[in-house]
């Protein structure tokens, strides 16, 4: 009955419009539709973001048609079954889901999807040349000031914890609070900490724990980013792989998703939109009254947009990046760490160019252990850097001196460089300093056009994200 109501509101409020190419009239496709009211809507991208605009829009009734580059759907969350024995698995893109992010668990959930947990497990570290464990209460051995050496991460609190509670959320729509906030736009997140007086080892440990991502994004995203953390204390995936999720979503939409067409010319109006694509060769053109745009920036400027948007929208488009990430998994004939006690998320971090190693053996089946490098930023970027060819040696190299086991035990290897990916060009959002104009400025609908995708988000950087911008382009456009 909701679902019907907002569908008649939704339709009232169309223009009528020119006839499509190759849509169907919503009332030639269902006839049930009020007769020659043109309720269409293109979807343009394949990611989560994309499949979310879609399939809500399907279940109000309104005819959408979803164009997708690739021969597949699922975009940044891409699960690889070949090449593994034992039938196991490597996550690309997208690995965990925090037990706070709601819309990815409500998709999983909608969807019939199992859930498998991550185990935590204790760390081991590998930081200037020393391969330890931490003892609660021993000494860390890093030239930390006294403070730092009692609280180690949580230092990080000391650190950051006044600008976080100036703050406030960044998902309550108002954020930043306060214009003085703007302060924190302009410095990197390490810069923050350096200016509250971290040392150069304690940072040296929070990349370990948490990434280099902190050297690069300006401390306000990161502190917006933090601000949403609270209450994740759990980690979970999708048993036998995440891509399950776009995948289901695609099988709801059925014929409404059309594979292998590269949108290259975006025409909009008052009127409505029209959309250029190239189908193997042969382009062709479609129409609709409204258009969401869930495609990354690092590829939306290379399409023609006539007329172009505002200046600070085009700017946004072309300046806009994702920073970089790359993931090298390497099967093991056994899961030899466990004699140590080792295992689970975060299982090692270095200040190496290999920064973090993840088990992520634990949420499969079969005796051969999968082992997950995670590199973000400078590393990424060092990493693509070396021929394909010399990828693999650098990266057992790194790992070697922390398990000398290690190039004995590959069964089988491969990596994946975002910024490589010509269907991405990057890992994920992450503000560098003086770009939070762009904060709002991605979002913003342009008369008929609406944009979604994990950049448009204020949960940038997650799957999370990417859903929830999806479900906020329908309801501009339910509520136009
Ligand atoms: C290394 C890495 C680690 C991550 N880790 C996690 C994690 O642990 N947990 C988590 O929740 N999230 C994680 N994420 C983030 C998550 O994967 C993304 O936020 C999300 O998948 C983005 O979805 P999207 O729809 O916004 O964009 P995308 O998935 O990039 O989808 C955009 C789609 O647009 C298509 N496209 C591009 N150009 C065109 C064109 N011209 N014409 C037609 N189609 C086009 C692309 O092919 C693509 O399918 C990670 C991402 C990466 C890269």
């Amino acid at each position: 009955m909701k679902t019907n109501l907002l569908r008649r509101r939704f339709l009232s409020l169309l223009p009528a419009a020119g006839a499509s190419l190759w849509f169907p009239r919503c009332e030639e496709k269902t006839g049930q539709a009020p007769v020659g009211i043109p309720a269409k809507v293109l979807v343009l991208g394949g990611g989560l973001a994309g499949l979310t605009a879609a399939y809500e829009l399907m279940k109000m009734g309104i005819d959408v048609k979803l164009l997708e580059a690739q021969a597949k759907v699922g975009g940044r969350v891409r699960t690889l079954r070949q090449g593994f024995d034992e039938g196991q698995y490597a996550e690309l893109g997208a690995v965990r889901i925090p037990n706070i992010h709601n819309h990815t668990l409500g998709y999983a959930a909608e969807l019939g999807l199992d859930l498998c947990e991550f185990t935590p497990g204790e760390p081991l570290y590998y930081l200037k040349g020393n391969r330890f464990k931490h003892v609660e209460g021993a000494p860390w051995p890093l030239d930390l000031t006294p403070a730092e050496q009692a609280k180690g991460l949580g230092a990080m609190f000391d650190y950051a914890g006044p600008a976080l509670g100036e703050i406030g959320s960044i998902a309550d729509g108002t954020f930043p609070t306060a214009a003085a906030l703007m302060k924190y736009d302009p410095i990197t997140m390490t810069e923050l900490f350096t200016q509250a007086g971290a040392t150069e080892d304690w940072l040296r440990l929070m990349r370990a724990d948490s990434g280099t991502i902190g050297d690069r994004i300006s401390a306000l995203a990161a502190l917006g980013e933090f601000s949403l953390l609270g209450g994740w204390n759990k980690t979970s995936a999708i048993r036998g792989g995440n891509d399950q999720i776009p995948a289901g979503l695609a099988l709801k939409l059925g014929d409404r998703v059309l594979l292998e067409r590269v949108v290259k010319r975006i025409e909009h109006s008052s009127a409505g939109v029209k959309v250029y694509a190239d189908h193997k060769g042969s382009s062709e053109s479609s129409e609709a009254t409204h258009l969401v745009i869930a495609i990354p920036f690092t590829l939306l400027r290379k399409v023609e947009i006539v007329p172009e948007f505002p200046a600070d929208k085009m700017r946004a488009i072309r300046e806009i990046g994702l920073l970089n990430a790359a993931r090298a998994y390497v099967q093991t004939g056994t899961r030899f760490w466990e004699a140590e006690g080792l295992g689970g998320l975060n299982m090692v971090k270095t200040d190496t160019g290999v920064e973090r190693v993840w088990d992520f053996s634990n949420i499969q089946d079969g005796p051969t252990g999968m082992l997950m490098a995670y590199l973000q930023g400078d590393n990424a970027d060092a990493f693509a850097a070396l021929p394909a060819d010399r990828r693999r040696g650098a990266l057992l190299g790194w790992i070697e001196p922390i398990f000398p086991e290690i190039k004995a035990e590959t069964v089988a290897f491969h990596e994946h460089v975002w910024a490589e990916d010509p269907w991405a060009g990057g890992g994920w959002t992450a503000l560098p300093p003086d770009q939070f104009w762009a904060f709002a400025v991605s979002r913003r609908v342009e008369g008929r056009v609406h944009f979604a995708g994990e950049h448009t988000s204020h949960e940038f950087g997650w799957m999370q994200g990417a859903i929830e911008s999806g479900k906020r382009a329908v309801a501009e456009i339910a509520g136009a």
